[in-house]
């Protein structure tokens, strides 16, 4: 029987638990331990789709904390994250919002996007970022101490030259943070292995695809071919979708609607795959 790696053992029995399966890039697992342990709050800074919220996944099962995730939107308000009082029957009661309840039960929260929430939103967490670590609940005139094993994580999308939202640098100052990139050619191809059994020879493949328009700055796309996008062709790939269809539905379809642009990018995959 030929014999396996020890990476490739764990692969397996991650796959096998349900754990999840998270490739490190850098030194980021280390910073994270580190800051947990210092209780700094942490930003994960990239584009999307390079694996920031499959790392925060990741750590919380490390640290065996659970992880309470809102993807923020213009509309997400202090209110959603700290509570409301609803009506039930004839009663009025209030309901912790998720910002609350890991206050209260030490979870670890995530704050996908933060920068596209409203502004009020930071003055929430604010009291939570710096050594009082703790949350003012003006509804209910209360304020409550974090949980000692409360952290708090947040994401941001530094693409303000393509008209991206922006993180003040008052609020920036008050996390430890990390940049999240494309993986190097291997680990990337490693990533689309163990998410999708795709073969490695149309793993490389994808990758060299990838690559070659992350490379093609001309073209102005608003985001370039992420980790996701890959994914996704590999996984139509090895549910038996032609290699060619599955690099121009999963691939370019999705990162451009300017025609001229999208046969320019199908022929190169037809070139490629
Ligand atoms: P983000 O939160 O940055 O938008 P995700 O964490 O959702 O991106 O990553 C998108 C997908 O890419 C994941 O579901 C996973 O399949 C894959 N991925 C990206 N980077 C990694 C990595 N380092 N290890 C494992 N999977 C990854």
């Amino acid at each position: 029987m030929p014999s396996i790696t020890t990476e490739e053992k764990n692969n397996i029995n991650s796959k096998k638990l349900m754990i999840p399966f998270y490739k490190p890039i850098k030194k980021e697992i280390e910073v994270f331990e580190h800051s947990y342990k210092s209780k700094i709050p942490f930003l994960l800074k990239g584009p999307t789709g390079t694996g920031k919220s499959r790392f925060i996944e990741y750590m919380a099962y490390q640290l065996s904390k659970p992880l309470i995730t809102v993807s923020c939107h213009e509309e997400t308000s202090s209110t959603d994250l700290i509570g409301r009082y609803i009506i039930k029957g004839a009663e009025t009661i209030w309901l912790d919002g998720p910002l609350t309840t890991a206050v209260k039960t030490g979870a670890i929260l995530y704050l996908d996007e933060i920068a596209e929430a409203r502004p009020d939103v930071i003055v929430a967490i604010h009291s939570l970022t710096d050594h009082r670590r703790e949350l003012f609940i003006d509804k209910l005139g209360e304020t409550i101490k974090a949980h000692p094993d409360f952290m708090l994580v947040a994401s941001f999308n530094p693409g303000y030259q393509r008209g991206f939202k922006e993180l003040k640098p008052s609020t920036r100052q008050r996390f430890v943070a990390i940049s999240f990139d494309y993986p190097d050619s291997k680990i990337e191809a490693d990533i689309l292995i163990n998410e999708t059994d795709i073969l490695p020879a149309d793993a490389k493949k994808l990758v060299n695809i990838a690559n070659k328009i992350r490379n093609l700055t001309e073209l102005g796309l608003t985001e370039t071919v992420s980790t996701r996008l890959l994914v996704d062709a590999a996984k139509l790939i090895h549910s038996g979708l032609p290699k060619r269809l599955a690099a121009h539905v999963a691939i370019v379809e999705p990162l451009t609607d300017d025609l001229e642009v999208i046969n320019a990018l199908k022929d190169l995959c037809d070139l490629m795959i």
